[in-house]
């Protein structure tokens, strides 16, 4: 629990209050607690104060005032972490960048957008879906994480092994530096001019400074969606199928959306269900140990026949009929 003496806490919220408005700062001790931990409620820390900014300007002056009063800071969004990083020092002041939540820009024809880092992740998918788009990386928590912590700790999901995390797909920053400068790292470029000091950035776990306006990249819907279920009896069956689809560059191929496409998923789903029939079928004979051991490496390569020897060269027509795709 923070010792800071009742005067010196009033007149610092007093100016802080100044700074973000009336309403924007938390001090009474039940309010505090909401934000004495994140997903990671082994750990608790109690802050002198929470505030909440909207603007990059705000965020200047706070750090500033924070700086000037020798007082630690930290920047949380939705506090969804798993590794207490947005956890105040013991005292001090927490950075809640929740107000600051807006999608600021979209350039379709480029495909970037530029968002406020207190945007909730999935909301930025929501706002450009309509017109064909969603943003990629997608934690498991995306219904309440933010831009701005899925920045700090490089987040991704799912989409991850096809697309890349978060670093792959934030293309400029603007950032409060712990000093309280406003600079901005990157640009709206695949390929900003110098250092990839964006790169540094993002999984920096917040530590570098306090991102206020991020440049992302959005990207086109794929035209359809097939999902495909495969049964495996073994797991090391069910790894070599995943480790067979990549090694056949199916990922680079996915998403295309066209009728070729769409065979080729088509004929790999049937070839998997007939796989797992013919082998249902003959592992359910009372086989001799040894040969039920023949049996399953037969499984094995009957795998790696069906995904690289059926699906591979439907792949690599297609790759060939649509090189226009990303
Ligand atoms: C149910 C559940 C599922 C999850 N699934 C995934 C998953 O699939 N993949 C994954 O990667 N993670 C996952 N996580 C972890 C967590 O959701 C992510 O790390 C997410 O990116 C945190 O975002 P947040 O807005 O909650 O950030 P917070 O927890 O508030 O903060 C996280 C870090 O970011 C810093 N920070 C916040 N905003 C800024 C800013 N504007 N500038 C600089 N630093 C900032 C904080 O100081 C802190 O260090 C999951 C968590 C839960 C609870």
């Amino acid at each position: 629990m923070s010792s800071m003496p009742p005067q010196r806490k009033a007149a610092l919220r007093h100016e802080l209050e100044t700074i973000v408005g009336g309403g924007g700062v938390l001090s009474d001790p039940e309010e505090l607690l909401v934000y004495e931990s994140d997903g990671l409620t082994l750990f608790r820390a109690l802050a002198d104060f929470v505030v909440f900014p909207r603007s990059a300007e705000d965020v200047a002056a706070v750090v500033k005032l924070a700086n000037r009063e020798q007082l630690p800071f930290v920047a949380r969004g939705a506090g969804t972490g798993l590794s207490g990083g947005c956890l105040p020092a013991e005292g001090g002041l927490v950075l809640s960048l929740m107000r600051m939540n807006r999608v600021l820009e979209v350039d379709y024809d480029n495909q970037v957008a530029v968002v406020e880092p207190g945007l909730v992740n999935l909301h930025l998918s929501w706002a450009v879906g309509p017109r064909g788009y969603y943003y990629a990386p997608d934690p498991s928590s995306q219904q309440a994480c933010t831009i701005g912590g899925n920045i700090a700790n490089n987040s991704g999901g799912p989409h991850t092994l096809k697309y890349g995390v978060t670093v792959n797909h934030v293309l400029g920053l603007e950032v409060v530096m712990p000093d309280g400068e406003i600079v901005w790292l990157g640009g709206r470029t695949r390929d900003a001019l110098g250092y990839d000091l964006t790169g540094i950035f993002v999984g920096s776990e917040g530590t570098f400074g306090i991102a206020t306006k991020i440049v992302v990249r959005i990207m086109k819907k794929p035209q359809a969606v097939t999902t495909v279920l495969a049964v495996f009896d073994q797991v090391d069956h069910a790894s070599a199928a995943v480790s067979s689809i990549v090694g056949a560059f199916v990922l680079w191929h996915a998403g295309r959306g066209d009728l070729g496409m769409q065979i080729a998923l088509v004929v790999f789903a049937a070839s998997l269900i007939a796989l797992y029939s013919v082998s249902s079928l003959y592992h359910s004979f009372p086989w001799e140990p040894e040969w039920k051991r023949r049996m399953q490496r037969i499984d094995h390569s009957m795998i790696y026949l069906v995904v690289a020897g059926t699906y591979t060269p439907i792949a690599m027509a297609v790759s060939k009929s649509t090189s226009n795709c990303s």
